[in-house]
């Protein structure tokens, strides 16, 4: 194990050569709040960009003092949750900057669930207050005033666990700013670059982009749906782009321009073939990061170094170790606090191993269940309790097939009640009711029984 501590602490130093007490950067990296760096960078380029979404620009000042209407307007006290479920829009930014400003606690959820999903998400939060639409704020900028301190929680980040309940993840701003900084100097982000990306902001990867955008200084093309033409076109004027492996398979063409410097790559896992695709189309194989929600950005490939089939090493701050299973266990200030086990280590549910040629991690499967569709979470346990709650079937299992265009494809096997008929079609169009698209069963096959394994749990690989 120790062996593993100082192979950590070894990467740290590839990230940051020039960095002489990483620990004491590291700490530094903590010091804040987003809402706070943001507004210290309003008031350094209040007349810079920040945002460009669609035909609207807002520079880092006009969002300042937006998220300061909104902190006004809110009526919450510090510490409050606020669910934020709407599209997204520049008001949604401000919203968000004013939850955090109010010093509130922001619960991000698509907009794409159903009543009932956000039913399970306002049961795990408790809200204070939901938007699913927002107005604009009448009043005026709240005076500037500090209602977080680095240890507040600043969101509470929901993933669905196995068992399909959703779980609310607290992450403070500390975890969240460490998490971004630590990236932001490995990959040698400056006031300059224009990041451009289509991810949603309501999860981590796409979030992490607005928080390093509002740190920086730097601006943010923020794209609110994928088409591939559109993220290439404004590739050519961006210096970096973020996306999933999906998005990188899905580009074709060529963007004119060759300011773009790095492309990052996450959330799910990379192939070769994406890789030489995604190079073939922008000129660079994406760097590729792997993170969770529960521990913020884990390691990251070297931005120097040339294309590999890893994960990278670990980022500055971040302790990394393998279990005897090979589950990757994570340890660090970016680690939400509640997910630590005694031993002072997360466990990611991720299988990895150190790779001979690079020394580099290399993911090998989930302990977890979780599919990757389209670089979307779907987690197994949810699809079949929403199709069990149809009148005719009698159990359900649900597994990730390989698939060229989603990486993994949802679909579902099913087991009819006695007599019941089999319509495939008819199943998804209940399972649209109660689940977002991404979730929604692309196909579902019959089965005259599931295979189970010795204790009774669905054998999921005997599946595929
Ligand atoms: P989330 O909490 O939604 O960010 O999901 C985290 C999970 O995404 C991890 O536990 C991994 O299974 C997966 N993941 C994230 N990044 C990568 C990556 N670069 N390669 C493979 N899997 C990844």
């Amino acid at each position: 194990m120790d062996s593993m501590l100082e192979w950590s602490r070894a990467a740290w130093r590839r990230h940051l050569p020039n960095v002489p007490d990483i620990n004491a950067f590291v700490r530094e990296l903590g010091d804040g709040t987003i809402h706070g760096l943001a507004h210290a960078t309003a008031i350094a380029s209040p007349d810079k960009v920040a945002v460009r979404l669609g035909h609207e620009v807002i520079t880092h000042g006009e969002l300042d003092s937006l998220g300061g209407r909104h902190a006004a307007s809110l009526g919450i006290s510090p510490g409050d949750r606020v669910l934020l479920a709407a599209p997204v829009s520049l008001s949604w930014l401000g919203a968000y900057l004013g939850i955090l400003r109010a010093g509130g606690i922001a619960v991000l959820a698509n907009p794409a669930y159903t009543q009932a999903e956000l039913e399970g998400i306002v049961k795990a939060a408790a809200p204070a207050l939901v938007l699913r639409e927002i107005s604009r704020p009448d009043a005026e900028p709240q005076p500037w005033n500090e209602h977080a301190a680095p240890d507040s929680v600043a969101l509470l980040a929901f993933t669905s666990g196995t068992t399909g309940k959703p779980k609310g993840v607290p992450l403070t701003h500390r975890n969240l700013l460490i998490s971004i900084r630590a990236a932001m100097a490995a990959w040698r982000w400056k006031r300059y670059d224009r990041l451009v990306h289509a991810l949603p902001l309501f999860h981590q990867h796409g979030l992490g982009g607005l928080h390093a955008t509002l740190i920086a200084g730097s601006s943010l093309h923020l794209l609110p749906r994928f088409e591939p033409e559109e993220l290439l076109r404004a590739a050519e004027k961006a210096t970096v782009l973020f996306a999933v492996p999906t998005m990188y398979q899905r580009l074709e063409g060529k963007p004119a321009g060759d300011r773009l410097r790095l492309c990052v790559s996450g959330s799910a896992p990379p192939s070769r073939a994406v890789a030489r695709h995604a190079e073939e189309v922008l000129g660079r194989a994406p760097l590729v990061r792997y993170g969770t929600t529960e521990s913020g950005l884990d390691t990251s490939q070297v931005i120097s170094d040339p294309p590999a089939d890893t994960v990278g090493i670990p980022l500055p701050g971040v302790e990394l170790r393998l279990g005897e299973d090979g589950e990757i266990q994570l340890r660090g200030p970016q680690v939400a606090a509640a997910f630590v086990e005694s031993d002072g280590w997360f466990r990611t549910g991720d299988i990895g191993r150190l790779d001979e040629a690079t020394g580099h991690l290399v993911i090998d499967g989930r302990t977890k269940e979780m599919i990757i569709t389209g670089g979307m979470k779907v987690y197994p346990r949810e699809v079949e309790v929403a199709l069990e709650a149809h009148p005719d079937v009698a159990e359900a299992a649900v597994a990730g097939l390989a698939n060229e265009r989603w990486g993994e494809q949802v679909t579902a096997w099913v087991v009819m009640r006695p007599g019941a008929p089999f319509d495939a079609g008819r199943l998804i169009e209940h399972a649209s009711t109660l689940l977002a698209p991404y979730k929604r069963p692309k196909e579902i096959k019959r089965m005259e029984s599931l295979p189970r394994n010795h204790v009774g749990k669905i054998d999921r690989r005997g599946l595929r």
